[in-house]
């Protein structure tokens, strides 16, 4: 089965998932959106309330600032694919349990598998501390380790993981959008590798 099958097969499965009790509370499980084909997947953290009510990622305030980013490197959301940890949007946007994290992680490690992207962008430090986590290398403070790069070994080949900060800490501390956009300047140098 091609890429648009397995994906279809496991958005359906994410649209009828009770796993967690973030079920309950959803208006739209938010899967992801963007190319099976991407060689960048971006990964946050849950739906908020703009996401929950449209079952698309990143299309409130924060989606603003991402597009923006992308935009200064020449990127479209059709040639990126961006998801989230956790599919379905916590109450008032609080922080997802380890449980609702354990339960619903099983998806995105499909979708990176499905997908096969060349680089991961965790965005913000629950997601980086996730995908290192997955990977084998320890997490560190997102001041830190935002735009460093990691190389996995899997066994469809390299990928790069560059963290940075999540586009939503843009909005509220406004020096982490300079940040941002150099993070986002060495990801379009670190594309230009894979063509
Ligand atoms: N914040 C996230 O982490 N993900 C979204 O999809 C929107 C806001
Ligand atoms: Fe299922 Fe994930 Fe939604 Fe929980 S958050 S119900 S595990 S899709």
């Amino acid at each position: 089965m091609g890429k648009e099958g397995l994906m279809g097969k496991l958005e359906e499965k994410i649209r009828n998932c009770r796993k967690c009790p973030l079920w309950e509370l959803r208006t739209k499980p938010v899967p992801g959106a963007g190319s099976y084909d991407a060689k960048v997947m971006f990964v946050g953290e849950a739906p908020g309330y703009w996401e929950d009510q449209k079952g698309l990622p990143f299309v409130g305030r924060a989606g603003k600032v991402l597009d923006e980013l992308l935009a200064e490197i020449n990127l479209s959301r059709e040639e990126v694919y961006i998801t989230n940890i956790v599919k379905c949007r916590p109450p008032n946007n609080r922080d997802p349990t380890e449980e609702e994290v354990r339960a619903c992680s099983p998806y995105l490690d499909r979708q990176i598998d499905i997908i096969r992207p060349k680089v991961i962008v965790p965005l913000g430090r629950h997601s980086m501390g996730y995908i290192l986590e997955k990977f084998g290398f320890e997490p560190e403070p997102i001041s830190k380790i935002h735009g460093k790069t990691f190389e996995a070994h899997t066994l469809f080949g390299k990928i790069v993981i560059m963290p940075t900060y999540h586009p939503a800490a843009a909005l509220y501390k406004p020096p982490i959008r300079k940040e941002l956009e150099k993070d986002f300047r060495k990801l379009g140098e670190l594309l230009k590798e894979f063509g």
